[in-house]
């Protein structure tokens, strides 16, 4: 089957620094793939990449879909997000504090609901079609807050929750958007043993029951190991490894790497 995302040579530089430099990798589809590699190796850039918040320097990252490639090194960050529905979360926790949990996750809708006021007659909100959009948006963010255990915490302010909850719901966010490519940075940063073993069962459950294709960087080996289906394996911007979790685990150059840096 096509991999769902392909990059091809990809370079990016930041002046004098080369933080990709060269690399080319595939996504599988409805799989899990992690990014890994010690600090400094280019991940995060990779993902910035992915999502439009940088233009690489050269290269192509290349979506595959149904109706054909569509080469998202074109496109700006807020058309990767609507129109590849390639979504991320960022290293550090990104919610909006003060708002409760459930507004979090219709925030993240609010395209949906533009789209559905351009509509409605000149700027009247409460037409049916922006009523049912509403509606929609709210049995979407009910459904996810369900999946992942947060019903709960629906009307605290996400600020309030502890950190591992938080991480939660910035997933549920991003779900919410029904993403094809979901591009989480390091999920498990963070998290204690017992919320690590949730967020395994969580990421195996998108896969199999949601059928969705899942990019994640992680430090956690234990996350990896346990999770991934592919593993690619990051060194000063270049791929050292890419492969099964059990085979990159014993290649020299990965085990050099993570010596080198320890
Ligand atoms: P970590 O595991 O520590 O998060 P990483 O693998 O995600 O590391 P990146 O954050 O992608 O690594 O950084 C790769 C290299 O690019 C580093 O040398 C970093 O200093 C550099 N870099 C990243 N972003 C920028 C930027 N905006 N300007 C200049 N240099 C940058």
């Amino acid at each position: 089957m096509k991999p769902l995302l392909t990059v091809e040579q990809l370079v990016m530089r930041f002046g004098g620094i080369t933080a990709i430099d060269g690399l080319s990798l595939e996504v599988p589809r409805g799989r899990i793939t992690a990014v890994i590699g010690p600090n400094g190796a280019g991940k995060t850039t990779l993902f910035n990449c992915i999502t439009g918040f940088y233009r690489p320097s050269a290269g192509r990252i290349v979506l595959h879909t149904a109706e054909g490639e569509q080469e998202l090194t074109r496109l700006q960050g807020h058309r990767i997000a609507r129109e590849a529905r390639i979504v991320r979360t960022f290293q550090n926790i990104r919610l909006f504090a003060g708002m409760t949990v459930l507004e979090n996750l219709l925030v993240a809708q609010h395209r949906e609901l533009q789209r559905a006021a351009r509509f409605s007659l000149a700027g009247l909100l409460h037409t049916p079609g922006y009523r049912r959009a509403q509606q929609a948006a709210l049995e979407r963010a009910r459904r996810w807050l369900a999946e992942l255990g947060l019903t709960q915490y629906a009307d605290l302010p996400a600020g309030a929750l502890p950190y591992g909850t938080q991480r939660r719901v910035e997933i549920a966010r991003a779900l919410c958007t029904e993403p094809q490519l979901l591009c989480l940075d390091e999920p498990a940063a963070g998290l204690n043993p017992k919320e690590s073993a949730e967020l395994n069962a969580l990421l195996l459950r998108l896969r199999d029951a949601h059928h969705l294709t899942l990019l994640f960087i992680e430090h956690d080996m234990n996350v990896v190991m346990n999770v991934s289906d592919h593993v690619v394996v990051m060194n000063f911007g270049r791929k050292i490894a890419e492969g099964a979790p059990q085979h990159v685990q014993h290649d020299p150059e990965v085990i050099a790497a993570y010596l080198g840096a320890a």
